[in-house]
């Protein structure tokens, strides 16, 4: 057995490795596809900040039980149900949207994300606001980052399968006369199981016509088969999480073949219950399948997590190469919803990069 000054010595080493891969891969060039804007408790911790009362809004009114909620019903109680749900209307201003943006890509940038895609479905939001309005309030903070960081982003429209298959074609619709605005997809999220693929076909293929990219949360909360009907039925050539896709070696062989990426978030899918742990997470097998994985934060302030630090877990557990993180990257540029020459481009400026040790 160890003494214990010995063991305290490897602790430090481990520790001191763990801080000097996080300075790196802080540094390294990255590209985020999988990033929500205002699920997170960014616009509560703004109304907490600037209202005169602020217990109005501080009270904790997280999950006292997660354990108790699993699947999809968890997320929408750690959501909804949880602080960042409990925020006033009056928050929902053009210019708390544009400060919350502005944080947002200001986080990014400090880590020397290049390109970041960042997700906006509220419903409070776009009733507030429009999904027009949001998407300028939005707009105006990525010209800001991009001017003054260099950062340049794409808006994302997220329809929320539980509101229904009618008001996702409207909202697509409107996401598509806002191209003007960066908007550069659509993402479908929301109960898979008790809303099927199915009912969005309709919404799904006018977002095409529009020359909108599609990514879909699939094979998280459901098996691979919904990875199967978002691909086939839908046309994701992005998936969101997807993790599931690992049960499944024939689904494997496709996405890598059809290049059909995954959108994968460590800190997510554990605190959802997905993954027991970072070790047993299945990363590792789908990258060794050789399908396209990206590594994503989802929602940051709600996780308590960024992309450097999701990176620098998978990196130091999974025992990641440097290699291994630049094509976990690549494959991110090489997934953005941008035209062809400037994914390229891209691509090359995060392949080029010094590579972390
Ligand atoms: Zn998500």
């Amino acid at each position: 057995m160890a003494a214990p000054a010995a063991d305290g010595r490897r602790m430090a080493r481990g520790a001191a490795c763990i801080m000097s891969a996080m300075v790196s891969l802080r540094l390294i060039p990255k590209v985020e596809l999988h990033l929500h804007l205002e699920t997170s408790l960014r616009l509560r911790r703004l109304a907490e900040y600037d209202h005169p009362d602020r217990r109005a809004y501080s009270e904790p009114h997280l999950i006292a039980d997660p354990g108790a909620f699993t699947g999809y019903d968890r997320l929408r109680r750690l959501r909804y149900a949880g602080r960042a749900g409990r925020i006033p209307d009056e928050v929902y201003t053009a210019e708390n949207i544009t400060r919350i943006t502005g944080d947002l890509l200001t986080a990014a940038a400090a880590q020397n994300v290049r390109y970041v895609e960042v997700r906006v479905g509220g419903r409070r939001g776009f009733a507030a606001l429009g999904v027009r309005g949001m998407l300028e309030a939005m707009a105006r903070a990525a010209e800001d980052a991009e001017r003054r960081n260099g950062i340049r982003s794409g808006f994302l429209v997220t329809l929320v399968r539980e509101r229904g298959p009618e008001e996702a074609e409207a909202i697509v619709g409107e996401a598509a006369a806002c191209r003007d605005l960066r908007v550069v997809g659509i993402d479908l999220a929301g109960d898979e199981a008790n809303y099927p693929p199915a009912m969005f076909m309709r919404a799904v293929e006018r977002a095409r016509q529009a020359g909108l990219g599609i990514t879909v949360h699939a094979g998280e909360f459901t098996g691979p088969t919904s990875i199967w009907i978002a691909i086939h039925q839908l046309g994701a050539q992005r998936i969101g999480h997807g993790i599931r896709a690992v049960e499944d070696p024939e689904l494997l062989t496709y996405l890598r073949d059809h290049r059909v990426t995954l959108e994968i978030c460590p800190s997510s899918n554990i605190r959802l219950g997905l993954a027991p742990s970072v070790a047993e997470h299945p990363l590792r097998a789908l990258l060794a399948a050789g399908v396209p994985v990206t590594v994503n934060s989802d929602d940051p302030v709600l996780l308590d997590t960024d992309i450097t630090r999701e990176l620098a877990s998978v990196q130091g557990t999974l025992g990641l190469s440097a290699e291994e993180i630049t094509t976990l990257i690549r494959a991110a540029a090489r997934a953005a919803f941008l035209p062809q020459a400037v994914r390229r481009a891209l691509e090359d400026e995060v392949t080029q990069a010094p590579a972390a040790s």
